[in-house]
């Protein structure tokens, strides 16, 4: 099968059910098919890379040239990128072909994709509950076969948590390994790119494309390339799985605990040794988390005034007004609560008793991490404490919107990577994700636990 047959068939698939799921923001049919053209001679000149011709559907945080590319937001919602992500480049030097531009919570602020300015999108396991966020539309394209694989973003579990909560896999790479260039800031210290498909071995490829060293990111890693499907087939004789007793706690929902206890005891047949492990400042993450994904939030979103680009309002008087009114109407309600609160906690006399404090504190988060590694290689979880909730149910709740990242937020934190993979089925028949953490730079190993498993 050509590129060109194959990405039409995308093409139309996702054009007959994005209607119904809302996963894309932006389809463009011509674009993607001269792309799948290119990766048709590509081919024929025998210059194929294992990505080339192969559809990706990238979030909307990633700018693309000549694409629309809004992050979720009014604010965005006429910005046509000039350049493209480093990420964009990487797939595009594979000659992968990008098949659409999905939705997401507005500046991958939520855990629902109910903040979108483009409307949430659903579930395609059951159309009344929600995909996760905030790489909602990511995950719901490829769990709905509209795309194979997709990017995604992950600053607090945006990966991790769609993904369990579509049944798919994901992976959010050690900070640093994947640049942030062209991919629209959030929190800096957190945010990191990365795959999200159907399998270990598909996320593997894509790594292989997106990591690597760009010294137009400050934070990128330096490191020797590496074949992340090196390790897929290696037995798992003797691996050490950490269980954190913080982690199997009355809080989380009994269907999803029994799903996660169902395949850390397959991973018991398959040669592996669970020993519990303990990371006791991990129920801090999420008040650390919202001090400082807010602080740095505020900061980043400042650039967006309504002068160079984006949203302006049409009407205001002079230029403070102007100011005022497009980041009045451009931004909408989740954006702004992180804006006052990440003022708020940044502003003269508040500083030292949240800011610092936060910062403290995240040092412990990531020691106990440090810590726990040296009993076992990998730790294992549920990524989400229940399955995909119903749209609205949370939406009015932010605390209780907040504590469903509990158990990804703490990696962001540390820099850690973290997958989720696809662990059966919870109540309602909805998927539950198992979490697997990884020391720093563990991703290849990680896949390899992944691939065994599937
Ligand atoms: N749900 C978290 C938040 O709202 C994490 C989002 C993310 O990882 N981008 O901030």
């Amino acid at each position: 099968i050509s590129s060109t047959e194959l990405t039409r068939e995308f093409l139309e698939r996702s054009k007959s059910l994005n209607p119904d799921y809302n996963a894309f923001i932006t389809i463009d049919e011509e674009t993607s098919l001269a792309q799948a053209r290119a990766a048709d001679a590509m081919i024929a000149a025998g210059q194929a890379h294992p990505l080339t011709g192969i559809p990706i559907a990238q979030k909307d945080i990633f700018c693309t040239k000549g694409w629309l590319t809004t992050c979720g937001s009014r604010m965005l919602s006429n910005f046509i990128s000039p350049y493209d992500a480093h990420v964009i480049e990487r797939f595009n030097a594979a000659g992968a072909v990008n098949i659409g531009k999905t939705n997401m919570d507005e500046f991958a602020m939520g855990s629902s994709n109910e903040t979108s300015f483009y409307g949430p999108v659903k579930n395609p396991w059951d159309s009344t509950a929600v995909p996760g966020g905030s790489s909602g539309g990511s995950a719901c394209a490829v769990a709905a076969r509209m795309a194979p694989a997709a990017t995604g973003t992950d600053t607090g579990g945006s990966i991790r948590q769609p993904a369990a909560l579509c049944g798919i896999s994901g992976i959010k790479p050690t900070y640093g390994l994947v640049s942030r260039y062209g991919m629209i800031a959030f929190a800096s210290s957190l945010d990191q790119g990365g795959p999200m498909a159907k399998s270990a071995e598909d996320l593997a490829l894509m790594l292989n494309v997106m990591t690597g060293f760009d010294a137009r990111d400050s934070t990128s890693l330096q490191r020797e390339p590496e074949d992340y499907t090196r390790n897929l087939e290696k037995p798992l004789e003797g691996l050490r799985v950490g269980l954190p007793k913080e982690y199997f706690v009355k809080e989380i929902n009994a269907d999803v605990a029994r799903a996660v206890d169902a395949a850390i005891a397959e991973y018991s047949k398959l040669g592996a040794k669970t020993v519990e492990v303990s990371l006791p400042s991990t129920k801090l993450s999420v008040p650390v988390y919202y001090v400082l994904a807010p602080a740095e939030a505020s900061s980043n979103l400042s650039r967006f005034d309504g002068v160079r680009y984006g949203y302006r309002a049409p009407e205001y008087v002079d230029l403070n007004d102007m100011y005022r009114k497009s980041r009045a109407q451009g931004f909408g309600a989740e954006v702004k609560r992180r804006i006052l609160i990440g003022t708020y906690v940044l502003s003269h006399g508040y500083y030292d008793a949240y800011y610092i404090q936060a910062q403290k504190l995240r040092r412990l988060i990531a020691q106990d991490f440090i810590e726990a590694f040296k009993q076992c290689d990998i730790i294992m979880g549920p990524t989400s404490p229940t399955v995909a909730f119903n749209l609205g149910e949370k939406s009015s709740d932010p605390v209780q919107m907040y504590l469903s990242d509990a158990y990804t937020i703490a990696v962001n934190l540390a820099g850690l990577p973290a997958m989720s993979i696809p662990a059966g089925f919870g109540n309602q028949n909805r998927p539950v994700g198992l979490h697997i953490i990884g020391n720093y730079f563990a991703e290849a190993q990680m896949l390899n636990v992944a691939h065994q498993y599937q």
